[in-house]
């Protein structure tokens, strides 16, 4: 082959001709050529591949033969109408459209339409591009999405998703039925504002530590927490948060369940208390209450007939010589009680213990989290103060945390009655720079006739209290080096505080 005859001379209307023929013929989009009466010039090898028609049978032919019906009938309208007026429907402007191949099928595809001038003759230029896929992936993403959103909309959990920054972006209606919040309300801030005092300060700082850090503290686990509702009463949630990844978005999802309510509270409070009450230390522990508590009542009645007898025998002139035997017997049972009671403290204080260093805060929160499973929160204003940087201290965290719950429930129940319901727990660091926690509450106060023995076993004021409570907490107490206290508030409340010593010095949180 000759290049000087068959090749155009680079430069000539031949040569740009025929690169333009090359150019239609390789493109992977379908190019379609029409006169402005809708015929059909050219129709290239991908619109061929498109539509299954081959280009001899659509050149020369209304284009209007690609499109379904009821384009097809009013293809020329349209034509007709952009000539008399020059108002452009599609020219210019991608759109998708449908296709109709030649066995009658149909395609969704991308139409865009550019108007060609050749003297006084126009053209126009459409450029197909086939979108089944995209369609299709589409529509798995709509479906996709609706199922997730039925999910999200009928999860009896509460779900809060939020931003890298903590910023609410969805809310569910479990969530607002939780809460007593609307989306409109909430979407957009911050989510501390479901939290009570002081995770609701210090939320965004641990957001920060997590992004600077990468260090967990909740994310991927589960914890009780303490919640708050819009009008400001608290409630405590078993939280879990996982972390999503959306297009190089990071967002959070949080799963709140509420486990406040009556009903299966007691099935949940056993669940969650299970560290708690199933420690092997602590079961054995509360059996051996009860037993000691049965042991006791022996002796104790026996002191009570002796004394009966003493007064009698000296009603009746007795002298020395026949009450000495019966007070000593009476000593005698009374010391069996004491070594009783000794026994339970010898117990506490050397049965094997798992003493680890702890941060206090963290204790406090999950018990404070506990003593509220089962009560009714409404009413209650649970403020919880914490101590930031506050020593670790070495301790049996499940031992410290049954303090905290037998002092949070003592409070709770101390002011059921009262018309001001406010429970204050703080942790601080004291002038001899101990770790102390108070349990503040707006109740009653002492009543005289424990107040002077409230540490003692068996005193209580209660129906069907054991009056065990505050004496294993003392003694608990006392084994870790600390002590415990009550005193009257000067409103007429109750303050129990327990002090711990600092675990190491140098290794603060
Ligand atoms: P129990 O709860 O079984 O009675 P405790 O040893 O825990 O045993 O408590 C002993 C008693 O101390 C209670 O019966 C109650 O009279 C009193 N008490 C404890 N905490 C408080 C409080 N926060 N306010 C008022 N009285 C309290």
């Amino acid at each position: 082959m000759s290049a000087t005859s068959t090749e155009p001379i680079p430069g000539t209307l031949a040569e740009s001709e025929g690169r333009l023929q090359a150019v239609i013929d390789t493109a992977v989009d379908g190019i379609v050529i029409i006169n402005r009466r809708g015929i059909v010039e050219v129709f290239n090898p991908a619109c061929e591949a498109l539509f299954g028609y081959r280009a001899d049978e659509v050149v020369g032919r209304n284009v209007a033969m690609l499109m379904p019906s009821p384009y097809r009938e009013e293809h020329d309208g349209y034509l007709g109408n952009y000539r008399a007026t020059g108002v452009r429907k599609i020219i210019g402007i991608g759109r998708e459209v449908v296709g109709r191949r030649k066995d009658g099928t149909t395609f969704p595809m991308e139409l865009s339409v550019g108007e060609a001038m050749r003297g006084d003759d126009a053209s126009f230029v459409g450029i197909i591009r086939d979108i089944t896929a995209r369609k299709h992936a589409e529509a798995a993403l709509r479906d996709r999405e609706a199922r997730l959103r039925a999910i999200f909309e009928t999860l009896s959990d509460a779900v809060v998703i939020i931003d890298e920054n903590g910023l609410i972006e969805q809310f569910s209606p479990a969530a607002q039925r939780l809460f007593g919040y609307t989306p409109e309300e909430v979407v957009g801030r911050n989510v501390a504002i479901l939290m009570p005092s002081p995770y609701h300060e210090r939320h965004d700082g641990y957001l920060a530590h997590y992004r600077a850090t990468g260090e967990k503290r909740i994310i991927g686990i589960g914890r009780v927490v303490v919640a708050r509702r819009k009008d400001g009463t608290t409630f405590p949630i078993e939280l879990s948060v996982g972390e999503m990844r959306v297009d190089d978005r990071r967002s959070f999802i949080g799963f709140i369940r509420d486990i406040t309510e009556r009903q299966g509270a007691e099935r949940r409070l056993h669940e969650l208390q299970g560290e708690l009450l199933h420690s092997s230390r602590l079961s054995t522990m509360g059996q051996m209450a009860s037993a000691l508590a049965h042991e006791l009542n022996q002796p104790l009645t026996a002191v009570i007939n002796y004394a009966q007898a003493s007064r009698r025998l000296l009603g009746a002139g007795a002298g020395e010589d026949k009450l000495s035997p019966i007070i000593d017997k009476m000593v005698g049972q009374a010391n069996r009680a004491g070594q009783i009671i000794r026994r339970l403290r010898d117990f506490l204080e050397k049965g094997e213990t798992d003493r680890r260093l702890e941060s206090i805060n963290k204790v406090v929160e999950e018990a404070t989290a506990l003593a509220l499973v089962g009560v009714k929160a409404t009413g209650v204003k649970i403020r919880i103060e914490i101590a930031a940087d506050l020593p670790r201290v070495m301790i049996d965290k499940i031992q410290i945390q049954q303090v905290v719950l037998n002092l949070v429930r003592n409070a709770v129940e101390a002011m059921e009655h009262a018309e001001r319901r406010e429970l204050a727990i703080i942790t601080a660091l004291n002038d001899d720079r101990e770790i102390e926690t108070a349990v503040i509450d707006s109740g009653p106060g002492l009543a005289p006739e424990v107040a002077a023995q409230l540490f003692q076993p068996f005193v209580s004021t209660k129906a069907k209290g054991m009056g065990l409570g505050l004496s294993i907490c003392r003694t608990i107490i006392e084994a870790h080096g600390g002590r415990l206290a009550a005193g009257a508030q000067p409103d007429g409340g109750t303050a129990f505080r327990f002090t711990l010593p600092p675990g190491q010095a140098d290794d603060d949180v």
